[in-house]
């Protein structure tokens, strides 16, 4: 049975959550109208092209693997353009040492590396033999990896894993919010290795392929322009300043545009927001904020700095996917991506991009850094980790103030927050990286989560 058409949805942000929100919502017949503050379409997603080169100013590949992500680049009209990132660029580095070392990524490699110790190395065989275990409190995931391996694996391994995933801090975050799996492994296997391997021979049977790393020939921005691009002209509103929801029914919506401001009336509404802005927002009459207990999320500062270079201007290789780099070894970068050999045509024959990323939770104030000063922070990091000793001939630096939410210890405060609202509020639907996961594959299924609260079905 079709909707009644005239049941009438607003989608504030027009991020990746609530594109695909708003596409899958309006596939579906209902009228939705979506708000959004910038100028454009995807929020953190932002490609640009200058100079010849192609630009990630904020996330810069897609691990595609869940069947929702798969089927929204199909139903987008993408699929035939998807970039799977280069072979070349399987291999990864971290620096140890002042350098950066490849990471093993198979047995022969694991006993020959110089990464990780011998106590180490046994520690991952013995991890294999372990109990079961029930927690009832939750654990930072540097005390579950610890406990299950040792602190050298935490140091040289797990430190630097989560500054390339969260820009963040793994002694704070939360293993239930953050990565749930680890936890369901303890408790069904005891190893967390035995679960993970048994996670992904159960995705094997069920017929799911590897997850691969993606992208589009113009960027990732490619898909939320192709989202906004399938919904009717007059739907999408930038521009649009969402400062209030007056609860209903039926929900009044408050915006500013312009410097006017204009209110509409919504059966249902749904708020695909940070963190940041879901605190701001008033809902209610008396100028209430009830998600502003939402401003203490943890959403430390990133620069995103673009670098190009004529090839011969950096003397690494550059034969992988990029190196990260763990808090112990005291640089100023957090990992620097080689994005040119990532995916083709990022940069003009006979040249190179880096994407070097610095600040996060080990050091916010190198984020806020002005370019040259960042610049000049991170020169000896440059030399000493790609042998670059000359200035870039191109740059591009991406500044985020509120760059990933931290989900750490405690984070159930701000998902019970959420939780209240919408118990107070029918038709008020919350979702996106502040509660559903961080990745773009997440937010993805956040999306289709929101749509599918909004249909009832
Ligand atoms: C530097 C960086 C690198 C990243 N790298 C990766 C990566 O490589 N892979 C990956 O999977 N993920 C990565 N991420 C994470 C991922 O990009 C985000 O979690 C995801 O894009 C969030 O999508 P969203 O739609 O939930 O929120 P957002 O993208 O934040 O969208 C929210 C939208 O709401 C709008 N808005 C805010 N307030 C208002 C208001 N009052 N009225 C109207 N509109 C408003 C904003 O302008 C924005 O467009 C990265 C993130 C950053 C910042």
């Amino acid at each position: 049975m079709n909707p009644a058409p005239t049941r009438s949805i607003a989608i504030i942000g027009a991020g990746i959550t609530g594109l695909t929100a708003a596409f899958r919502l309006h596939q579906r017949g209902f009228a939705v109208q979506v708000f959004e503050q910038a100028a454009y379409p995807g929020g953190s997603i932002r490609t640009i092209r200058e100079a010849g080169y192609l630009i990630e100013g904020g996330p810069n590949t897609l691990m595609l693997g869940a069947a929702e992500a798969k089927q929204l680049i199909r139903d987008a009209g993408l699929e035939p353009t998807l970039q799977v990132a280069n072979t070349a660029a399987k291999k990864r580095f971290i620096v140890r040492d002042g350098r950066f070392m490849p990471v093993p990524m198979g047995p022969g490699s694991f006993f020959t590396t110089k990464l990780f110790s011998a106590r180490t190395k046994a520690a991952i065989f013995g991890e294999l033999l372990a109990r079961r275990r029930q927690r009832s409190e939750d654990v930072s995931l540097a005390t579950l990896v610890a406990e299950h391996f040792t602190p050298e694996l935490v140091d040289y391994a797990l430190n630097p894993l989560i500054a390339g995933i969260y820009a963040g801090d793994p002694a704070q975050l939360s293993v239930r919010h953050a990565f749930p799996t680890l936890l369901e492994a303890e408790r069904s296997h005891g190893s967390l290795l035995r679960g993970l391997i048994a996670g992904a021979k159960a995705r094997k049977a069920r017929g799911e392929t590897r997850a691969q790393l993606v992208s589009f020939p113009d960027g990732l921005q490619a898909l939320p322009n192709a989202l906004a691009a399938k919904l009717p002209a007059e739907a999408v509103h930038y521009g649009a300043v969402v400062e209030a929801v007056i609860p209903g029914p039926p929900h009044r919506l408050v915006w500013t545009r312009y410097g006017q401001t204009s209110e509409a009336a919504f059966d249902d509404v749904i708020l695909a927001l940070p963190a940041g802005a879901l605190a701001q927002l008033v809902i209610g009459t008396a100028r209430e904020r009830p998600l502003a207990v939402l401003n203490d999320v943890l959403q430390p500062p990133v620069s995103s700095l673009f670098l190009g270079y004529r090839r011969e201007q950096v003397g690494h290789p550059l034969d992988g996917f990029g190196g990260l780099v763990p808090a112990i070894e005291r640089r100023s970068v957090l990992g620097i991506l080689f994005s040119s050999t990532l995916f083709p045509g990022r940069a003009p024959e006979g040249h190179v991009g880096l994407t070097v990323f610095a600040g996060g939770m080990r050091q916010p104030e190198l984020a806020r850094l002005d370019t040259d000063a960042l610049l000049a922070q991170i020169a000896r990091d440059l030399h000493d980790l790609v042998g670059v000793s000359t200035p870039p001939l191109f740059v591009r630096h991406s500044y985020w103030p509120r760059a990933i939410p931290q989900y750490t210890l405690g984070y159930e405060r701000f998902l019970g927050a959420i939780e209240r609202l919408e118990q107070e509020v029918p038709g008020l639907h919350v979702g996106g990286n502040v509660r559903d996961g961080i990745s773009l594959q997440d937010c993805i299924k956040a999306g289709e989560r929101l749509a599918r609260s909004v249909a009832g079905k």
